[in-house]
């Protein structure tokens, strides 16, 4: 049984790597270079899912994006922002540090998980029928099995909308930092609401998807984002894509989404 399985899914896997090879030359062009596998294309695919909720809203971070799949190593316009700060900003490449990559996207994983210079651990909440990398570790974010002040850097992102009790998440994230450490905490989120838009009471799958834009979203973030973190006791720093791109310091188009913000939260004691 298991032999099938891994004989199915290696061929798979070899289907689907000729099929990327393909997409790579192409799409090959010079219009934008995704910063995680390094290739150039003409242009980014169409990705992301439209919702009624999402265009009322203006959601920042969710809803169709027309350049936002990298056809060759599949990143996101979410991914690469990450990317581009922690390589380029962060110098993620020249620190040896501790990193927590919660819920790790497979583009990020891919290039995290090959730097010499980090220790990296992945973790998240396990879903029957998921298929997970080896070495990744399950937990409940609002209860994480590691002591205080482990990690040096947290990264998660796209997760606090779907928890309940995201104060709990955000309290525990303060907690497993070192002093001075920092979080990248990426959320969907609309700057047309002012405060975060939660009802406890929306429970079902459609209310959630009709109120929330997502089946599996319990709230959408508004312009008290950074203050909840604060609370918890973050120092906040909200860097826009342009200022990423700046810093960055390069001249080539990643294919960034223009109106997302970086949430950068700094543990200061
Ligand atoms: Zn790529």
């Amino acid at each position: 049984m298991s032999t099938n399985f891994l004989t199915k899914n290696s061929i798979k896997r070899k289907l689907k790597s000729q099929f990327l090879w393909f997409r790579k030359y192409y799409y090959q062009g010079k219009s934008f270079t995704c910063p995680l596998c390094g290739n150039s294309f003409r242009t980014m695919l169409p990705g992301g899912f439209q919702s009624d909720a999402v265009k009322k809203l203006d959601i920042i971070g969710a809803g169709l994006r027309s350049q936002n799949i990298c056809p060759y190593c599949l990143s996101t316009d979410r991914d690469r922002l990450v990317y581009v700060y922690l390589r380029d900003i962060f110098s993620i490449k020249e620190k040896e540090i501790h990193v927590l990559h919660v819920s790790p996207e497979p583009a990020l994983y891919r290039v995290l998980s090959t730097l010499p210079n980090i220790t990296y651990t992945t973790g998240t909440k396990y879903a029957e029928g998921t298929y997970y990398p080896s070495g990744i570790e399950f937990f409940d974010l609002r209860e994480l099995p590691y002591s205080n002040n482990t990690f040096d850097l947290v990264i998660c992102n796209h997760v606090l909308e779907h928890i309940e009790e995201d104060y709990l998440a955000m309290a525990e994230i303060f907690r497993v930092l070192k002093n001075n450490g920092h979080a990248v905490l990426q959320v969907p989120i609309s700057e047309k609401l002012v405060d975060t838009l939660e009802d406890p009471d929306i429970k079902t799958q459609q209310d959630r998807h009709t109120v929330f834009g997502q089946f599996d979203h319990v709230r959408v973030y508004g312009q008290d984002y950074p203050s909840r973190l604060e609370h918890i006791g973050f120092s906040m720093e909200v860097i826009p894509s342009h200022r990423v791109k700046e810093q960055a310091n390069v001249s080539v188009n990643f294919a960034l989404n223009p109106r997302e913000n970086l949430y950068i939260a700094h543990k200061k004691l």
